[in-house]
């Protein structure tokens, strides 16, 4: 798929808002993403779970693991495509981990997917919950990459698509300036 293509779909899966969105850190930004929002459709989170796997087709691969919740799904559908496992990590207690009766065995290849990742934290956690348990990280894709340019994962990072998003502080908000309505995403009287 084109960039071009992916981004009318997740546009209109609606998973990429734009406007003036009031963030949970405080923040104000000029985007949201929502991944869950596409995921509701098997036929379209089993078309991302493709291109996922496509960008290591190269690769042999046994498993594909991601983080709950986003990772849930979207390991799933990569794993559908790829003919492999898909198991997914949780946090419990603050510590990621595999749980469930999930497990990794030695030496087997692993591909990390994660919906978006932002600051690389939680895929860097799978990382090394995979690597504790011997597995090999061959990879790691998502829908949506908006982390820092100088993100270093120590593994291939192939991600469906690059998105901007502007963070601004409340004092210095252009679009604060500009009167543009302030929204809370997530509230469902934001939907469509
Ligand atoms: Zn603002």
């Amino acid at each position: 798929m084109q960039r071009e293509q992916l981004m009318d779909l997740l546009t209109a899966s609606g998973v990429l808002q734009e406007g003036h969105f009031l963030l949970s850190s405080g923040l104000h930004s000029d985007r949201y993403l929502q991944c869950a929002q596409i995921l509701q459709h098997p036929e379209r989170a089993e078309k991302l779970g493709r291109e996922i796997a496509e960008k290591f087709s190269g690769e042999k691969i046994d498993l594909i693991v991601g983080p709950a919740m986003g990772g849930i799904i979207l390991a799933y559908e990569v794993a559908r495509s790829a003919g492999c496992r898909g198991i997914f990590t949780e946090r419990k207690d603050g510590e990621m981990q595999l749980r469930r009766g999930f497990g990794i065995e030695p030496g087997e290849r692993v591909l990390l997917v994660e919906d978006v990742v932002t600051t690389g934290k939680s895929a860097r956690e799978v990382l090394q919950v995979v690597e504790k348990e011997g597995g090999k990280v061959v990879g790691i894709s998502s829908i949506v990459d908006r982390s820092p340019a100088d993100l270093e994962l120590g593994v291939p990072y192939r991600p469906l698509l690059r998105v901007e998003v502007e963070v601004y502080g409340p004092e210095d908000c252009p679009l604060c300036q500009n009167g543009i309505p302030l929204k809370k995403p997530g509230s469902r009287e934001n939907r469509e």
